[in-house]
């Protein structure tokens, strides 16, 4: 396994980006509204991983629940997986609380679903699996 990416939740990608970008020094080189997640993010390469800048579209996303109740800052950790059903079942298995059954699609077409932090003792984990990304559209 290995970190794909780190969400951080943001009030607005643009004004974060003066940071992330102009500031530190990451490039920006890829921005899109996940339209099931009611986010835009923009992602940025670090390593051998990436900083996803979240940022609400709509008043009843989570990324503004996260907003309103703690502000802006790392919001979930996303761990690569081979078969993200799989991983699904086997956590089920132990009596792990999942917020996603199913794998859903997020950005750039790849499967995610995502961990309860109840489960991992308050870090909301989201899992990724990359491979079929390129068959969905
Ligand atoms: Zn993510």
């Amino acid at each position: 396994m290995k970190i794909n990416h780190l969400g951080i939740a943001t009030n607005g990608i643009e004004n974060a980006l003066k940071f992330w970008e102009d500031a530190l020094g990451l490039e920006n080189v890829h921005t899109e509204v996940v339209e099931d997640q009611k986010v835009r993010v923009a992602m940025l390469p670090i390593g051998e991983s990436r900083v996803e800048l979240l940022e609400p579209t709509s008043d009843d996303s989570p990324i503004s629940k996260f907003l309103e109740k703690r502000g802006g800052g790392i919001h979930h950790i996303a761990v690569e997986v081979e078969d993200i059903v799989a991983s699904l079942a086997r956590l089920k298995a132990q009596g792990m609380q999942l917020i996603d059954e199913e794998p859903r699609i997020g950005a750039e077409g790849c499967l995610v679903a995502f961990v309860h932090p109840k489960a991992s003792g308050g870090v909301l984990l989201e899992l990724v699996q990359t491979e079929q990304g390129s068959a969905t559209s």
